[in-house]
Protein backbone atom coordinates (compact mmCIF):
# COMPACT_ATOMS: atom_id res chain seq x y z
CA UNK A 1 0.00 0.00 0.00
CA UNK A 2 1.57 3.38 -0.94
CA UNK A 3 0.59 6.01 2.09
CA UNK A 4 -1.85 8.69 0.48
CA UNK A 5 -0.11 12.29 0.43
CA UNK A 6 -2.52 14.03 3.14
CA UNK A 7 -0.85 11.63 5.24
CA UNK A 8 2.36 13.32 5.38
CA UNK A 9 4.81 14.28 7.43
CA UNK A 10 6.18 11.10 9.53
CA UNK A 11 5.98 11.22 12.91
CA UNK A 12 9.68 13.16 13.10
CA UNK A 13 8.29 15.52 10.75
CA UNK A 14 9.78 14.32 7.49
CA UNK A 15 8.20 14.67 4.25
CA UNK A 16 10.05 12.26 2.49
CA UNK A 17 13.65 14.18 2.79
CA UNK A 18 12.29 17.06 4.02
CA UNK A 19 11.38 18.62 6.88
CA UNK A 20 12.70 17.59 9.96
CA UNK A 21 13.97 19.48 13.29
CA UNK A 22 17.42 20.78 13.05
CA UNK A 23 17.33 22.66 15.72
CA UNK A 24 19.43 23.07 18.63
CA UNK A 25 18.66 20.48 22.34
CA UNK A 26 17.66 23.43 23.84
CA UNK A 27 14.91 23.11 21.81
CA UNK A 28 13.98 19.59 21.84
CA UNK A 29 11.77 19.33 24.68
CA UNK A 30 10.03 22.47 23.73
CA UNK A 31 8.88 21.63 20.31
CA UNK A 32 8.07 17.75 21.46
CA UNK A 33 5.75 19.15 23.92
CA UNK A 34 4.23 21.02 21.25
CA UNK A 35 3.75 18.27 18.86
CA UNK A 36 2.23 16.68 21.67
CA UNK A 37 -0.13 19.30 22.71
CA UNK A 38 -1.02 20.28 18.72
CA UNK A 39 -1.66 16.64 18.36
CA UNK A 40 -3.55 15.96 21.56
CA UNK A 41 -5.14 19.50 20.74
CA UNK A 42 -6.14 20.10 18.08
CA UNK A 43 -8.68 17.20 17.74
CA UNK A 44 -11.07 17.85 20.87
CA UNK A 45 -14.19 19.44 20.19
CA UNK A 46 -13.59 22.11 22.85
CA UNK A 47 -10.30 23.45 21.09
CA UNK A 48 -12.39 23.15 17.30
CA UNK A 49 -15.35 25.12 18.93
CA UNK A 50 -12.87 27.82 19.77
CA UNK A 51 -11.28 28.33 16.95
CA UNK A 52 -14.19 28.12 14.32
CA UNK A 53 -15.79 30.86 16.82
CA UNK A 54 -12.72 33.07 16.14
CA UNK A 55 -12.92 32.01 12.58
CA UNK A 56 -16.38 33.04 12.09
CA UNK A 57 -16.81 36.03 14.55
CA UNK A 58 -13.15 37.92 14.49
CA UNK A 59 -12.19 36.68 10.79
CA UNK A 60 -15.02 36.89 9.03
CA UNK A 61 -15.27 33.15 7.56
CA UNK A 62 -16.09 31.43 5.39
CA UNK A 63 -14.83 33.73 3.08
CA UNK A 64 -16.49 33.23 -0.42
CA UNK A 65 -16.41 31.56 -3.72
CA UNK A 66 -16.59 34.14 -6.34
CA UNK A 67 -17.54 33.59 -10.21
CA UNK A 68 -15.06 36.42 -11.77
CA UNK A 69 -17.42 36.54 -15.01
CA UNK A 70 -15.20 39.91 -16.61
CA UNK A 71 -12.12 38.00 -16.20
CA UNK A 72 -13.27 34.38 -17.08
CA UNK A 73 -14.89 36.54 -20.51
CA UNK A 74 -11.46 38.05 -21.04
CA UNK A 75 -9.89 35.21 -20.76
CA UNK A 76 -12.58 33.20 -23.25
CA UNK A 77 -12.10 29.70 -21.31
CA UNK A 78 -11.90 27.68 -18.34
CA UNK A 79 -14.60 29.33 -15.20
CA UNK A 80 -12.38 31.57 -12.94
CA UNK A 81 -13.23 31.31 -9.20
CA UNK A 82 -11.53 33.32 -6.48
CA UNK A 83 -11.46 32.04 -3.09
CA UNK A 84 -12.06 35.22 -1.32
CA UNK A 85 -9.32 35.54 1.77
CA UNK A 86 -8.43 38.77 1.06
CA UNK A 87 -11.95 39.59 3.04
CA UNK A 88 -10.17 37.98 6.27
CA UNK A 89 -9.70 40.63 9.28
CA UNK A 90 -6.26 42.22 8.62
CA UNK A 91 -6.71 41.76 4.56
CA UNK A 92 -5.01 38.10 4.45
CA UNK A 93 -5.12 34.52 5.08
CA UNK A 94 -2.27 34.89 7.61
CA UNK A 95 -4.60 35.36 10.76
CA UNK A 96 -5.90 32.07 10.01
CA UNK A 97 -2.99 30.64 11.46
CA UNK A 98 -1.74 33.02 14.14
CA UNK A 99 -5.80 32.44 16.04
CA UNK A 100 -4.74 28.77 15.96
CA UNK A 101 -1.12 29.22 17.47
CA UNK A 102 -2.00 31.65 19.56
CA UNK A 103 -4.81 29.26 21.23
CA UNK A 104 -1.81 26.38 21.78
CA UNK A 105 0.58 29.17 23.51
CA UNK A 106 -2.06 29.83 25.73
CA UNK A 107 -3.05 26.21 26.31
CA UNK A 108 1.07 25.69 26.87
CA UNK A 109 0.97 28.56 29.71
CA UNK A 110 3.48 30.44 27.42
CA UNK A 111 3.61 34.33 28.43
CA UNK A 112 4.91 36.10 25.80
CA UNK A 113 5.11 35.79 21.90
CA UNK A 114 7.82 36.22 19.67
CA UNK A 115 7.77 35.73 16.02
CA UNK A 116 9.62 37.19 12.82
CA UNK A 117 8.62 39.27 9.36
CA UNK A 118 9.84 40.22 6.67
CA UNK A 119 7.56 42.91 5.26
CA UNK A 120 5.19 43.18 8.09
CA UNK A 121 2.22 41.16 7.30
CA UNK A 122 2.49 38.81 9.67
CA UNK A 123 4.26 40.89 12.25
CA UNK A 124 0.77 42.77 12.28
CA UNK A 125 -1.34 39.83 12.23
CA UNK A 126 0.83 38.05 15.01
CA UNK A 127 0.48 41.44 17.04
CA UNK A 128 -3.41 41.50 16.05
CA UNK A 129 -3.56 38.10 17.85
CA UNK A 130 -1.53 39.25 21.06
CA UNK A 131 -3.52 42.03 21.53
CA UNK A 132 -6.61 39.93 21.58
CA UNK A 133 -5.23 37.30 24.29
CA UNK A 134 -3.42 39.99 26.42
CA UNK A 135 -0.21 38.83 25.41
CA UNK A 136 3.41 40.60 25.53
CA UNK A 137 4.67 40.66 21.78
CA UNK A 138 8.42 40.77 20.32
CA UNK A 139 8.59 40.62 16.52
CA UNK A 140 12.16 40.40 15.19
CA UNK A 141 12.90 42.96 11.73
CA UNK A 142 15.42 42.89 9.18
CA UNK A 143 16.77 46.70 10.00
CA UNK A 144 16.33 47.10 5.96
CA UNK A 145 12.70 46.38 6.15
CA UNK A 146 12.03 48.56 9.68
CA UNK A 147 13.21 51.48 7.04
CA UNK A 148 11.43 50.27 4.57
CA UNK A 149 8.04 49.12 5.79
CA UNK A 150 7.23 52.30 8.11
CA UNK A 151 3.56 51.67 7.99
CA UNK A 152 3.54 48.44 9.15
CA UNK A 153 5.57 49.13 11.82
CA UNK A 154 3.50 51.70 13.07
CA UNK A 155 0.20 49.37 12.88
CA UNK A 156 2.35 46.91 15.04
CA UNK A 157 3.47 49.33 17.68
CA UNK A 158 -0.47 50.71 17.57
CA UNK A 159 -1.15 47.09 18.22
CA UNK A 160 1.14 46.97 21.24
CA UNK A 161 4.15 45.21 20.20
CA UNK A 162 7.97 45.68 20.26
CA UNK A 163 9.59 46.14 16.67
CA UNK A 164 13.62 44.97 17.22
CA UNK A 165 15.18 46.10 14.15
CA UNK A 166 18.22 43.40 13.76
CA UNK A 167 21.40 44.48 11.84
CA UNK A 168 23.25 41.45 11.41
CA UNK A 169 24.22 40.11 7.90
CA UNK A 170 21.97 41.45 4.85
CA UNK A 171 19.40 42.89 7.42
CA UNK A 172 16.23 41.27 6.30
CA UNK A 173 14.01 38.59 6.71
CA UNK A 174 16.53 35.69 7.20
CA UNK A 175 18.61 37.54 9.28
CA UNK A 176 15.20 38.22 11.56
CA UNK A 177 14.66 34.06 11.93
CA UNK A 178 17.71 33.76 13.25
CA UNK A 179 17.16 36.15 15.93
CA UNK A 180 14.03 35.64 16.76
CA UNK A 181 15.65 31.81 17.20
CA UNK A 182 18.38 33.10 19.35
CA UNK A 183 15.48 34.56 21.65
CA UNK A 184 13.54 31.51 21.59
CA UNK A 185 16.56 29.42 22.83
CA UNK A 186 17.35 32.25 26.02
CA UNK A 187 13.39 32.45 26.95
CA UNK A 188 12.24 28.84 26.02
CA UNK A 189 10.35 28.68 29.56
CA UNK A 190 8.30 31.57 29.20
CA UNK A 191 7.63 32.33 25.19
CA UNK A 192 5.94 31.10 22.64
CA UNK A 193 7.51 31.10 18.58
CA UNK A 194 4.52 32.20 16.64
CA UNK A 195 6.18 31.21 12.73
CA UNK A 196 3.94 32.57 10.09
CA UNK A 197 4.54 30.08 7.27
CA UNK A 198 4.64 26.60 6.79
CA UNK A 199 8.29 26.27 7.55
CA UNK A 200 10.55 26.18 10.38
CA UNK A 201 10.86 22.82 12.64
CA UNK A 202 8.21 20.19 13.03
CA UNK A 203 5.65 20.37 14.36
CA UNK A 204 5.65 24.01 12.59
CA UNK A 205 4.87 23.00 9.04
CA UNK A 206 1.69 20.15 9.73
CA UNK A 207 0.67 22.86 12.23
CA UNK A 208 0.27 25.96 10.13
CA UNK A 209 -0.85 23.71 7.11
CA UNK A 210 -3.53 22.78 9.85
CA UNK A 211 -4.49 26.05 10.45
CA UNK A 212 -5.29 26.89 7.10
CA UNK A 213 -6.41 24.13 5.49
CA UNK A 214 -9.55 25.82 6.44
CA UNK A 215 -8.96 27.77 2.86
CA UNK A 216 -9.37 24.12 1.17
CA UNK A 217 -11.93 22.82 3.20
CA UNK A 218 -14.04 26.04 2.50
CA UNK A 219 -13.80 25.77 -1.04
CA UNK A 220 -14.21 21.73 -1.41
CA UNK A 221 -17.84 22.18 0.31
CA UNK A 222 -18.37 25.72 -1.30
CA UNK A 223 -17.35 23.67 -4.78
CA UNK A 224 -19.99 21.12 -4.15
CA UNK A 225 -22.83 23.18 -2.88
CA UNK A 226 -22.47 25.85 -5.66
CA UNK A 227 -21.03 23.81 -8.59
CA UNK A 228 -22.08 20.68 -7.86
CA UNK A 229 -18.59 19.23 -8.30
CA UNK A 230 -15.08 19.23 -7.19
CA UNK A 231 -13.15 22.27 -9.19
CA UNK A 232 -10.76 21.10 -11.82
CA UNK A 233 -7.55 23.18 -10.84
CA UNK A 234 -6.76 24.64 -7.99
CA UNK A 235 -3.92 27.66 -8.07
CA UNK A 236 -2.16 29.66 -5.40
CA UNK A 237 0.76 32.00 -4.92
CA UNK A 238 3.49 30.40 -2.82
CA UNK A 239 6.45 32.44 -0.74
CA UNK A 240 6.50 29.84 2.14
CA UNK A 241 3.66 28.03 0.46
CA UNK A 242 1.28 28.36 3.54
CA UNK A 243 -2.02 29.78 1.78
CA UNK A 244 -0.90 27.19 -1.38
CA UNK A 245 -1.32 24.27 1.05
CA UNK A 246 -3.93 25.58 3.17
CA UNK A 247 -5.77 24.88 -0.14
CA UNK A 248 -4.19 22.31 -1.72
CA UNK A 249 -4.01 19.62 1.17
CA UNK A 250 -7.81 18.91 1.10
CA UNK A 251 -7.23 17.80 -2.52
CA UNK A 252 -4.12 15.73 -2.47
CA UNK A 253 -5.84 12.71 -2.73
CA UNK A 254 -7.74 13.82 -5.09
CA UNK A 255 -6.46 12.98 -8.45
CA UNK A 256 -9.10 14.42 -10.63
CA UNK A 257 -7.79 17.57 -9.31
CA UNK A 258 -4.58 19.52 -10.95
CA UNK A 259 -2.88 21.84 -8.25
CA UNK A 260 -0.62 24.57 -9.22
CA UNK A 261 1.82 26.79 -7.27
CA UNK A 262 3.45 29.91 -8.37
CA UNK A 263 6.31 31.61 -7.25
CA UNK A 264 7.95 34.55 -7.80
CA UNK A 265 10.18 34.56 -11.13
CA UNK A 266 11.44 38.93 -10.08
CA UNK A 267 13.24 40.06 -12.60
CA UNK A 268 13.38 36.65 -14.60
CA UNK A 269 14.38 33.28 -13.97
CA UNK A 270 17.44 34.06 -15.99
CA UNK A 271 18.81 36.76 -13.38
CA UNK A 272 20.04 36.48 -10.15
CA UNK A 273 16.92 38.38 -9.14
CA UNK A 274 13.53 36.04 -8.30
CA UNK A 275 12.62 34.08 -5.27
CA UNK A 276 11.85 30.91 -7.06
CA UNK A 277 12.97 28.22 -4.68
CA UNK A 278 11.25 25.25 -5.80
CA UNK A 279 12.45 26.34 -9.47
CA UNK A 280 15.72 27.65 -9.25
CA UNK A 281 16.86 25.97 -5.61
CA UNK A 282 18.76 23.28 -4.04
CA UNK A 283 17.75 21.35 -1.48
CA UNK A 284 19.71 22.36 1.87
CA UNK A 285 18.78 23.35 5.44
CA UNK A 286 17.75 26.46 7.05
CA UNK A 287 15.30 27.57 9.83
CA UNK A 288 15.09 24.60 11.37
CA UNK A 289 14.08 21.90 8.37
CA UNK A 290 15.56 20.80 5.56
CA UNK A 291 13.85 22.23 1.96
CA UNK A 292 14.79 23.88 -1.41
CA UNK A 293 16.72 26.92 -0.72
CA UNK A 294 17.93 29.55 -2.97
CA UNK A 295 22.11 29.41 -2.84
CA UNK A 296 25.21 30.49 -3.97
CA UNK A 297 27.90 27.88 -5.29
CA UNK A 298 29.05 28.24 -1.67
CA UNK A 299 25.80 27.41 -0.22
CA UNK A 300 25.21 30.51 1.67
CA UNK A 301 21.40 32.00 1.27
CA UNK A 302 21.36 34.32 -1.82
CA UNK A 303 19.90 37.40 -2.11
CA UNK A 304 16.41 37.01 -3.87
CA UNK A 305 13.91 39.65 -5.31
CA UNK A 306 10.40 39.88 -5.87
CA UNK A 307 7.41 43.10 -6.48
CA UNK A 308 5.53 41.04 -3.87
CA UNK A 309 7.68 41.16 -0.52
CA UNK A 310 5.29 38.27 0.69
CA UNK A 311 6.99 35.94 -1.74
CA UNK A 312 10.65 36.99 -1.72
CA UNK A 313 11.73 34.53 1.09
CA UNK A 314 14.63 32.20 0.36
CA UNK A 315 13.41 29.05 1.32
CA UNK A 316 9.93 27.48 0.95
CA UNK A 317 8.05 25.18 3.33
CA UNK A 318 9.41 21.27 3.29
CA UNK A 319 6.09 19.71 2.49
CA UNK A 320 5.98 22.00 -1.24
CA UNK A 321 9.57 20.34 -2.01
CA UNK A 322 8.30 16.74 -1.32
CA UNK A 323 4.69 18.01 -3.51
CA UNK A 324 7.19 19.24 -5.92
CA UNK A 325 9.55 15.88 -6.54
CA UNK A 326 6.33 13.82 -6.38
CA UNK A 327 5.04 15.31 -9.07
CA UNK A 328 1.66 15.67 -7.23
CA UNK A 329 2.10 19.82 -7.60
CA UNK A 330 3.40 21.31 -10.71
CA UNK A 331 4.98 25.08 -9.63
CA UNK A 332 4.86 27.82 -12.20
CA UNK A 333 6.26 31.31 -12.31
CA UNK A 334 4.98 34.78 -12.70
CA UNK A 335 7.46 37.70 -13.09
CA UNK A 336 7.14 41.33 -11.51
CA UNK A 337 5.95 42.10 -15.19
CA UNK A 338 3.03 40.13 -14.95
CA UNK A 339 2.10 40.14 -11.22
CA UNK A 340 1.88 44.17 -11.91
CA UNK A 341 -0.40 43.53 -15.35
CA UNK A 342 -2.39 40.46 -13.54
CA UNK A 343 -3.30 43.35 -10.82
CA UNK A 344 -4.08 46.17 -12.84
CA UNK A 345 -6.49 43.93 -15.32
CA UNK A 346 -7.97 42.37 -11.93
CA UNK A 347 -8.71 46.19 -10.50
CA UNK A 348 -10.28 47.34 -13.61
CA UNK A 349 -12.35 43.97 -14.84
CA UNK A 350 -13.28 42.81 -10.91
CA UNK A 351 -13.49 45.99 -9.10
CA UNK A 352 -10.84 43.69 -6.14
CA UNK A 353 -7.10 45.12 -5.98
CA UNK A 354 -5.37 42.60 -5.07
CA UNK A 355 -2.22 41.88 -3.25
CA UNK A 356 1.12 41.54 -5.35
CA UNK A 357 1.54 38.26 -4.03
CA UNK A 358 -1.95 36.76 -5.43
CA UNK A 359 -1.34 38.77 -8.38
CA UNK A 360 1.06 36.35 -9.45
CA UNK A 361 -0.99 33.73 -8.96
CA UNK A 362 -3.76 35.40 -11.66
CA UNK A 363 -1.18 36.01 -14.19
CA UNK A 364 -1.12 32.16 -14.37
CA UNK A 365 -4.41 31.64 -14.31
CA UNK A 366 -5.11 33.94 -16.86
CA UNK A 367 -2.28 32.06 -19.09
CA UNK A 368 -4.14 28.82 -18.39
CA UNK A 369 -7.55 29.74 -18.25
CA UNK A 370 -7.45 30.61 -22.03
CA UNK A 371 -6.29 27.25 -23.26
CA UNK A 372 -8.86 25.16 -21.30
CA UNK A 373 -12.34 24.13 -21.98
CA UNK A 374 -15.13 26.87 -20.79
CA UNK A 375 -16.96 23.93 -18.82
CA UNK A 376 -13.64 23.67 -16.57
CA UNK A 377 -13.51 25.15 -12.91
CA UNK A 378 -10.40 27.30 -11.53
CA UNK A 379 -10.04 28.51 -8.69
CA UNK A 380 -7.58 30.60 -7.47
CA UNK A 381 -7.07 31.72 -3.83
CA UNK A 382 -7.38 35.28 -3.48
CA UNK A 383 -5.22 35.21 -0.79
CA UNK A 384 -4.76 39.32 0.25
CA UNK A 385 -5.71 42.82 -0.42
CA UNK A 386 -3.98 45.19 -2.39
CA UNK A 387 -4.26 48.26 -0.07
CA UNK A 388 -0.24 47.44 1.25
CA UNK A 389 0.69 47.92 -2.17
CA UNK A 390 -0.10 50.81 -3.87
CA UNK A 391 2.97 52.69 -3.05
CA UNK A 392 4.81 49.69 -4.35
CA UNK A 393 2.70 49.79 -7.66
CA UNK A 394 2.47 53.33 -8.16
CA UNK A 395 6.10 53.44 -7.95
CA UNK A 396 6.20 50.52 -10.93
CA UNK A 397 4.30 52.57 -13.02
CA UNK A 398 6.18 56.12 -12.55
CA UNK A 399 3.21 57.41 -10.95
CA UNK A 400 3.83 59.97 -7.96
CA UNK A 401 0.95 59.74 -5.25
C1 LIG B 1 2.70 36.45 3.48
C2 LIG B 1 1.87 36.40 2.28
C3 LIG B 1 2.07 35.43 1.28
C4 LIG B 1 3.17 34.43 1.30
O1 LIG B 1 3.08 33.48 2.30
P1 LIG B 1 2.64 31.96 2.08
O2 LIG B 1 3.09 31.32 3.33
O3 LIG B 1 3.35 31.45 0.86
O4 LIG B 1 1.18 31.94 1.90
C5 LIG B 1 1.21 35.42 0.20
N1 LIG B 1 0.21 36.31 0.09
C6 LIG B 1 -0.01 37.26 1.01
C7 LIG B 1 -1.16 38.19 0.81
C8 LIG B 1 0.80 37.34 2.15
O5 LIG B 1 0.57 38.28 3.07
Amino acid sequence: MIKPLSEYPNSDGFFGDYGGQYVSEILMPLIHELDQLFHSEVQTAEFQEQLNNYYRHYIGRPSPLYHAKRLTDHCGGAQIYFKRDELNHTGSHKINNCIGQILLAKKMGKTRIISETGAGQHGVATATVCALFGLPCTVYMGAKDVERQQPNVFRMNLLGAEVVPVDNGSATLKDAMNEALRDWVSNVDSTYYLIGTAAGPHPYPKMVRTFQSIIGQEVREQSIELLGQLPNTLVACVGGGSNAIGLFHPFLDEPSVELIGVEAAGHGLDTHEHAASLNMGRPGILHGNKTYLIQNEQGQIAHTHSISAGLDYPGIGPEHGFLKDSGRVSYATSTDNDALDAFQLCSKREGIIPALEPAHALAHVLKIAQKKPKDEIIVMNLCGRGDKDIFTVADALGVDI
